[in-house]
């Protein structure tokens, strides 16, 4: 069952996606080689709770961890570990938050100092097949609108899009309905309304779109073991247009000293 937000609501849920937000802009003060997963998500789970939240992600389903931290061929919840991040690694860090009852949810994936340009190509594409999403996340669309912009844009640049893992409503839980799937038909699903929240997360993989668990029974391979990126935002959909509940103008402060 869907359940359509409240201004007031929206207002809570922007409150948990702020947070979310600088707690991923912390992280990019510490993404450099020597960097321990673990280390990542140490600071996660501090930042949020010295905020007055609760890590979403901590329990959820049994998840061990505050943060997923999947590097390379890892496409989502990879669990943090003493993995060191090397020079030339892509490394994708989801995390939720949890205030006053709402959940923010997000995610970025960083370049770990020089990395090659097909991987900096794809974190690009990744990147503008999310802003393409949002675009289309408006009241009158329907739900394929926002799958198709994502796949369109990936597989037009030559990469694939996985199957297996979608977005999701977002709010009062941290995965409600609908699935926000990152491939569909134009004109298909759910009409858009006003008050629908939700999290729109391309998985983009550089080979094939094939994808495979680890025995850990959470972190998600690329089959042939090419890179992948993620990139999410927690987006409301209004009448006056899509409201962009997260924001990675933090991170970007921290990268490059100025807002993008
Ligand atoms: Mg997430
Ligand atoms: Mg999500």
């Amino acid at each position: 069952m869907i359940y359509y937000k409240t201004s007031e609501e929206i207002e809570g849920i922007r409150k948990s996606c702020l947070l979310v937000s600088r707690t991923l802009a912390e992280v990019a003060k510490i993404i450099r080689p020597g960097t321990s997963t673990l280390k990542i998500d140490k600071l996660v789970e501090e930042f949020i709770r010295d905020h007055g939240a609760i890590p979403s992600f901590l329990g959820y389903r049994d998840f061990p961890n505050a943060a997923c931290v999947s590097v390379n061929d890892a496409v989502v919840h990879g669990i943090p570990a003493n993995y060191e991040l090397k020079e030339g690694d892509i490394v994708s860090v989801d995390c939720g938050a949890t205030l006053g009852g709402y959940v923010g949810d997000s995610a970025f994936t960083f370049a770990v100092g020089e990395i090659s340009d097909d991987k900096r190509r794809l974190l690009e594409v990744t990147r503008e097949s999310l802003n393409k999403a949002i675009e289309a996340a408006k009241v009158g669309n329907r739900l394929g609108d926002i799958s198709y912009a994502v796949q369109e844009h990936v597989e037009r640049n030559g990469y694939s899009v996985v199957r297996e893992l979608v977005g999701h409503g977002v709010g009062k839980s941290l995965h409600e309905d609908p699935e926000v799937p990152n491939y569909g038909k134009r004109g298909h699903g759910l009409k858009l309304q006003d008050g629908l929240v939700i999290a729109i997360e391309p998985m983009v993989n550089m080979g094939r779109k094939e994808v495979f668990t680890a025995d850990d029974n959470w972190t998600v391979y690329t089959r042939d073991r090419k890179p992948s990126a993620h990139f999410e935002h927690t987006v409301a959909v209004r009448k006056s247009g899509p409201d962009v509940l997260t924001t990675f103008k933090f991170i970007e402060e921290e990268v490059f000293g100025m807002a993008v």
